[in-house]
């Protein structure tokens, strides 16, 4: 269990957010636990600055073996993973990176029944998927457990943040149409990717921490063809599973 007490280790090592976050808010990320679903492009970005930030305890959750196609946007996957099981070679890098963080790996495809089991174990859950369906399973399990879930997705120039607060904001399944498609190959680079992943980890500090504005109840779109940022308001649907989460 990550503990409240910071070493000398750790105040040097944070010394320059230590102003932004103050010692309670950098206890209080060493007391999280993140549950970073699919360890790909999103979810290597979101571990690394995680890691970086001093976040008690990853769980990083991935079935697939590391591809050749993967390295241009994974960055925690190097040329000599290629055929390893993600994600270890994650995991170790990320140990190097702060050995301060307890990172635990789950090779798990994630379905109802994993995904009701892993969302129990931690306290923020995160996307790092590539698909729909899967992401409506993560929605449907955080909400019913009462934890916060926060969507990212990202194609081409392009890429959406929603952050969800059981109780307090809609959920994804609220935004989207019935019919999804996800399409056969994600077209991704890496700097998209990263700042995507940037903005669901500030979005995290945030609700840790408490300090500066939530962007919870609004979907963030990223367009870095036209370097743009759009905020749209969200609203609930009429018959979603969402307003009686627990049920
Ligand atoms: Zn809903």
């Amino acid at each position: 269990m990550p503990g409240e007490k910071l070493s000398s280790e750790e105040l040097a090592r944070y010394d320059r957010q230590l102003p932004l976050f103050g010692i309670g808010g950098q206890a209080k990320l060493k007391n999280v636990s993140v549950l970073i679903a699919g360890v790909g492009g999103l979810g290597s970005f979101e571990a690394m600055y995680l890691a970086a930030l001093g976040v008690g305890r990853l769980v990083l959750v991935d079935a697939d073996y590391v591809d050749i196609t993967n390295l241009n946007r994974q960055v925690l996957y190097w040329t000599e993973d290629i055929g390893k099981p993600k994600p270890y070679p994650a995991a170790e890098k990320l140990r190097r990176l702060n050995p301060n963080v307890e990172v635990v790996v789950v090779r798990e495809r994630i379905t109802p029944e994993t995904a009701s089991r892993l969302v129990k174990d931690v306290d923020v859950v995160i996307d790092g998927l590539d698909n729909w369906e899967t992401r409506l399973i993560l929605d449907e399990a955080a909400y019913r457990a009462g934890k916060p879930y926060i969507h990212a997705g990202v194609y081409g120039f392009q890429g959406q943040v929603v952050v969800v607060v059981p109780g307090e904001t809609p959920c994804l399944r609220c935004l989207l149409p019935p019919f999804l498609r996800t399409p056969e190959r994600i077209i991704a680079i890496s700097p998209v990717v990263g700042i995507v992943a940037g903005i669901v980890v500030m979005e995290l500090v945030k609700l840790v921490t408490g300090i500066g504005r939530s962007n919870k109840g609004r979907m963030i779109i990223v367009d870095t063809y036209n370097m743009e940022f759009m905020n749209v308001e969200l609203k609930p649907r009429k018959g979603c599973m969402c307003p009686e989460p627990g049920v």
